[in-house]
């Protein structure tokens, strides 16, 4: 755990009855209350990491919210809370996904720039194109503003479906762009790729399979377009991580060094040599290891080379995807790191390609890169609401009575004696016990009532003995596991399925905090449980300085009325306010469900870097379909909401398994009617259950 709390306060924070604790801790517990007074800003920066994955883009203000400055250091913020708060009011529901296009327009400028750097650093004879990959996201509003914003740089696209190829043509107008198509093809594919030159795009076809040579030169003969076509090589240099296999012998995509020469015949044999002109590779996504990237592009320059040698008209190498993003912040090659920034890895590149071209007195090639993740991760924000929280049972324990069952008395026995010497085994022992009761319950030997009381014990030996963990250097293994046994569920307005599939496919970390109350201290640790019917559907892993973290360090839900600082919520939050108003329960009607009277105030998570491949993955299980989108731009006077996206409604949710909402109320109204006419509900039941669904229908599919 990277918490650096300090002994005295983790005692301070996690013990909830110290009143048979030994003299020590109770001595703590007088300082605890004075240091956790103290907790500051600082102490959540470390916490969260959001220096570490966050620069420059995101931090926290002295309100202790969270803000975003989207065009880096180069001046202008926002309160994440305040913008929160902000796009409520304007209907836009949680959860929510707020694009920065400023951060877009920031990461693009900051690719080139690094190229432009190492480009001079090392005196390269050549330049730099950037090509973004769409499959990365492939929503409108986004893609146009990359092609907008990459205008001046020539930014390119880079496909692989037709789909996507569609995508590219209708969208990119930056004059003479290139296109890099790659993907597997066929001759529709092939055609209208080529027939982009007509509307004065480059369109590059990357060769995938030996076969397509054919299918291109036939194509371009019969449109009489002269194609420029490149040669995807199979590397054997093996990328790292989770996207490894995407290279070497047995990789899924391109050709191995035999193929490639039997390209290179084909073309020669027909005469269109000169239309090779580009070499690419793509040793995989989110490569944390710079020496990687370094041995692939020694390996891929040297096939260069060579092609030039036996006469193809060689004029780029496209270095493909893999430039990572530092989600956990730690600077590591661990999967969810990257030990290299951006300039080291536009340093690498340059220089790698220019030793090799210098050492055969070669021109240089034009150098391309398909970033995606880099470029696009950064500018999607993901808000979302905390419902409800769970915790293990925490009553104060009082002592047992001597009439007590044995079991009880013995789980009492255990919690009173734990200390320092024997946490260990007093948590055998009341695992044991806690087993025994079980089984006694289920034998007719114990109460309910005994159960829970045993239960109830044994949470609480689990809670002294955690706290006596913390304060420990070394806690045996067995023991790890005692803090994610105790972490609270915070129950969360969302989908993992929908909006963060990677995390649960394949345990991708993102970074996920609190956005408000930084200035207070996070006194308990919780997993996040999404809304689905799915034990999957959870996030109980998180970004650590070293490895993971099996638990979040969040805030106590305050109850409306409760410590509502007037700094936090401002004095026209109608957002913040429409909570606060539900205290006062309605006057109960006949159908009226009166309000439940302990209001919690709205706790806001933001999960972030997410803006890479997780939109697009996204799926409808349970029917939680996508969700509210708005792109946001600064403006000199603050911001503007250049776009809203709203999410699905049920109707639409519904109509991609085929029903179609008018079929659905027709037939509920049907039933209601026969139902009225049997007296088995009334006029105003069976007119509010159709309210209720049709009101459904239009909604958004996640919780008010
Ligand atoms: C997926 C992909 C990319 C993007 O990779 P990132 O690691 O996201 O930059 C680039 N090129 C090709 C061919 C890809 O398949």
């Amino acid at each position: 755990m990277e918490v650096e709390l300090t002994p005295t306060i983790g005692i301070g924070n996690y013990n909830r009855d110290n009143e048979h604790s030994q003299a020590p801790v109770a001595e703590n517990q007088e300082q605890v209350t004075e240091i956790s007074k103290s907790w500051t800003i600082e102490d959540s920066e470390k916490i969260y990491r959001i220096e570490g994955w966050g620069e420059p883009y995101f931090s926290i203000n002295a309100a202790g919210h969270v803000t975003v400055s989207p065009k880096g250091d180069r001046g202008g913020s926002l309160d994440l809370l305040e913008l929160i708060v902000a796009l409520k009011q304007r209907n836009l529901g949680l959860p929510l996904l707020i694009r920065f296009s400023d951060i877009l327009a920031d990461r693009i400028e900051r690719l080139h720039a690094c190229f432009a750097k190492a480009i001079a650093r090392y005196k390269y004879p050549g330049t730099y194109l950037g090509a973004f990959p769409i499959k990365c996201n492939q929503h409108r509003h986004l893609v146009e503003d990359l092609v907008r914003f990459g205008q001046p740089y020539q930014f390119a696209l880079e496909v692989g479906s037709k789909p996507e190829l569609m995508i590219a043509l209708a969208t990119l107008k930056t004059p003479d762009a290139l296109l890099i198509c790659n993907g597997y093809k066929d001759r529709e594919y092939i055609e209208t790729a080529l027939l982009a030159m007509r509307l004065g795009q480059k369109p590059v076809i990357v060769i995938e399979q030996v076969e397509e040579v054919h299918l291109v030169m036939r194509a371009a003969l019969a449109l009489e377009i002269e194609p420029v076509i490149g040669l995807r090589a199979k590397l054997s240099t093996q990328g790292t991580g989770r996207w490894g296999q995407s290279t070497g012998d047995r990789a899924k995509f391109g050709l191995t060094i035999p193929e490639i020469l039997t390209c290179v015949e084909q073309l020669r044999d027909a005469g269109n040599l000169s239309y090779l002109q580009l070499l690419h590779f793509h040793i995989g996504s989110q490569i944390s290891a710079i020496s990687a990237i370094k041995d692939a592009i020694r390996e891929a320059s040297q096939i260069y080379i060579e092609l030039c040698a036996l006469g193809a008209n060689m004029h780029y190498l496209d270095v493909g995807g893999g430039l990572a993003v530092d989600y956990d912040g730690s600077k590591t090659n661990f999967h969810a790191s990257k030990n290299y920034n951006m300039q080291n890895y536009a340093n690498d590149i340059v220089a790698a390609v220019k030793d090799a071209c210098m050492a055969r007195q070669l021109p240089a090639p034009v150098l391309i890169s398909e970033s995606g993740r880099a470029i696009v991760s950064h500018q999607s924000v993901l808000i979302f609401n905390v419902l409800s929280t769970s915790d293990v049972p925490s009553e104060t324990v009082t002592p047992v009575k001597e009439t007590e069952h044995l079991i009880i008395r013995n789980l009492w026995e255990t919690y009173y004696t734990i200390s320092v010497e024997n946490y260990q085994e007093a948590y055998h022992d009341a695992i044991q016990f806690n087993e025994e009761a079980k089984s006694l319950f289920s034998l007719g030997y114990l109460s309910i009532t005994e159960r829970a009381q045993a239960e109830r014990l044994y949470w609480s030996c689990c809670q002294k003995i955690l706290e006596i963990t913390k304060t420990q250097d070394y806690v045996p293994d067995d023991l790890e596991e005692l803090e994610k046994i105790m972490a609270s569920i915070y129950y969360v307005n969302l989908s993992v399925f929908q909006s963060v599939p990677d995390a649960w496919a394949i345990n991708q970390l993102f970074p996920i905090m609190p956005i408000h109350r930084l200035d207070e201290e996070p006194t308990r640790l919780g997993i996040l449980a999404d809304l689905t019917c799915d034990s999957d559907g959870k996030i109980d892993q998180f970004i650590d300085l070293r490895d993971v973290k099996s638990v979040l360090e969040l805030h106590e839900l305050r109850e409306v009325g409760e410590n509502l600082p007037e700094s936090e919520f401002g004095n026209n939050c109608s957002g913040i306010i429409d909570c606060c108003q539900k205290k006062s329960p309605s006057p109960s009607k006949s159908l009226e469900i009166s309000q439940n009277q302990k209001s919690k105030q709205p706790y806001y998570l933001g999960l972030f870097l997410g803006g890479a491949y997780q939109e697009i993955m996204g799926n409808l299980h349970n029917l939680f379909g996508e969700i509210n989108a708005v792109h946001i731009r600064l403006t000199p006077r603050g911001y503007e909401i250049e776009q809203v996206v709203k999410g699905d409604t049920a109707a639409q949710v519904l109509s991609y398994v085929q029903y179609e909402a008018e079929d659905l109320v027709e037939s509920i109204r049907r039933r209601a009617e026969q139902a009225l006419q049997e007296h088995q509900i009334t006029l105003a039941q069976s007119q509010r259950l159709l309210q209720n669904y049709e009101k459904s229908l239009s909604s958004y599919t996640y919780l008010n």
